[in-house]
């Protein structure tokens, strides 16, 4: 009984407990910020600053004193200056002996100082116990309280009992402190805030560079070809049509990139006999942005749907479709019924159908609250299972579509194919390779190789040798 309450007593937080003074040096835009904070979560804060006096930017039940005054106040001490004007600190050295530093502080340019600003501030105040925080979170999320997108906060130090101060003041503050080890780690976390969609750039570029290829690709056969061989003016394709032969293509091209490099890291073990030895440079930053290819997949799938759904209220079309039945009504003849056409017209919507269906699926998977909540196995199912069969219907579709008149000469304009052609070329070669993959023969090697058995354990030895000495 006792030890329950006991335990009870440990998660209840202490709120009766005073908190302790906490020192912001530098009353600028963050300082002011993160103060303001600290005051609402119940810590008294002194300011120390250039100009010790009251102003009314400052939250007014904070102190302002001169930076060794408000030191001596304090075991904590948050550093809310820019990394160029540290230098002062080094004066302050027997004042600042055994306080705990937060450096919070960011650089213009990835990389910009051969160390980090945290190891400066170490190295300018080797008796201070100097912890790296807060640098994620702007001063305008602090103050507006819409903290959704920068709630994490990444600690890093030497010192684990400062680390664990820091942390604390963090938590109460209501953010998530996420603990990334030694003081080392400062450089990657300083580089963090200017990052720009690192894992997006690949999946962009790529994006871009297709669009732009079959944009041209397809301004050539539908637009500029009727120009000159029959003198029709089809410019205004480019509105949807063009679009909406875009968009599926890279919607399938894009979703068949992202199970290549799986395939071709199987081929690479295989062929290695060996999951020890790693995989080249390319491949592994491939692997690394499949989700962001599938979701830029997934936004090309969607606009195809919304143009798909148009289709019926484009003039041109009405206009095609009353100018056949005036010409059958003139000509007093009416086309047969033809239920092979019937038959692939239908197919082809509900492949189309069931695969954009999956491909959502797919996507909402991925998002971080739901892949959260999904253990490995149901995770893996879903996006390589689903995902693979995903794309065996947007492939079908896509041939279903070509119908009758895939590989028909008269489909080829200045030797050129239909693009949706060109679009089946890397899905097929990902099915088929895929397909022998799980043949029973090479289906259990693999198996075998991703538990850990080796052909050839010599050859990962003296492969891990090289990487090591290459890492050194
Ligand atoms: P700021 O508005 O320019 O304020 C910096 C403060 O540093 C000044 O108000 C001044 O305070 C003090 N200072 C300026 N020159 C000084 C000098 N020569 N010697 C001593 N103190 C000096 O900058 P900030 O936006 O608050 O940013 C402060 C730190 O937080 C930076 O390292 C920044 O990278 C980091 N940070 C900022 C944000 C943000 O959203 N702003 C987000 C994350 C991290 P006194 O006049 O009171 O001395």
């Amino acid at each position: 009984m006792s030890k329950n309450s006991s335990n009870i007593m440990a998660l209840v937080p202490k709120t009766s407990n005073k908190r302790e003074t906490v020192c912001i040096f530098g009353t600028g835009d963050f300082g002011r910020a993160l103060g303001h904070k600290l005051l609402q979560s119940g810590y008294p804060v002194v300011f120390g600053s250039r100009n010790p006096w009251p102003s009314s930017l400052i939250p007014k039940d904070a102190e302002v004193l001169s930076h060794a005054e408000a030191a001596q106040k304090a075991a904590i001490i948050i550093i809310a200056i820019q990394r160029q004007h540290y230098d002062f600190l080094a004066s302050l050295e027997e004042t600042l002996h055994g306080k705990v530093l937060v450096d919070i502080s960011n650089n213009l340019k990835i990389n910009q100082y051969p160390e980090s600003n945290a190891k400066y501030l170490a190295q300018l105040v080797p008796s201070a116990r100097v912890v790296k925080a807060f640098n994620t979170v702007s001063a305008w999320a602090l103050q507006s309280g819409t903290l959704d997108a920068s709630r994490q906060v990444f600690v890093c130090g030497d010192d684990t009992e400062a680390k664990q101060m820091v942390m604390d003041i963090v938590r109460a503050l209501g953010l998530t402190p996420l603990d990334q080890g030694s003081l080392l780690a400062a450089r990657e976390i300083e580089n963090y805030p200017l990052q720009l969609f690192p894992m997006w750039k690949l999946p962009i570029f790529l994006s871009l560079g297709l669009t732009a290829f079959f944009f041209f690709y397809c301004l050539v056969r539908d637009v500029i070809y009727p120009c000159v061989y029959e003198n029709k003016d089809y410019s205004f394709f480019l509105a949807i049509s063009i679009p909406n032969r875009i968009c599926p293509i890279m919607a399938l091209v894009l979703l068949a990139l992202v199970y290549l490099p799986g395939v071709l890291a199987a081929i690479i073990q295989l062929y290695r006999g060996t999951k020890y030895s790693r995989f080249p440079d390319w491949l592994d930053k491939w692997m690394l942005c499949r989700k962001q290819l599938g979701l830029v997949a997934l936004a090309f799938a969607s606009l195809h749907v919304i143009y798909t759904l148009v289709m019926p209220i484009r003039y041109y079309v009405r206009w095609r479709t009353e100018d056949r039945t005036i010409s059958q009504a003139l000509n007093n003849k009416t086309s047969p019924f033809d239920n092979t056409n019937g038959w692939l017209s239908d197919s082809y919507l509900a492949l189309g159908i069931l695969g954009f269906f999956l491909f959502v699926l797919l996507g909402i998977t991925s998002l971080p609250s739901v892949s959260n909540n999904v253990n490995w196995r149901e995770f893996r199912f879903v996006q390589s299972k689903l995902g693979y069969l995903t794309l065996i219907l947007c492939t079908a579709h896509t041939l279903v579509y070509g119908g009758k008149r895939f590989l028909s000469p008269s489909s080829y304009r200045w030797y050129l194919p239909s693009a949706y052609m060109l679009s089946l070329i890397i899905p097929c070669i990902v099915l088929v390779v895929k397909f022998v993959l799980i043949l029973p023969c090479l289906d259990k090697q693999l198996t075998r190789i991703r538990q850990g058995w080796e052909r050839n354990p010599q050859y990962s030895e003296q492969s891990n040798y090289i990487i090591n000495k290459s890492a050194v």
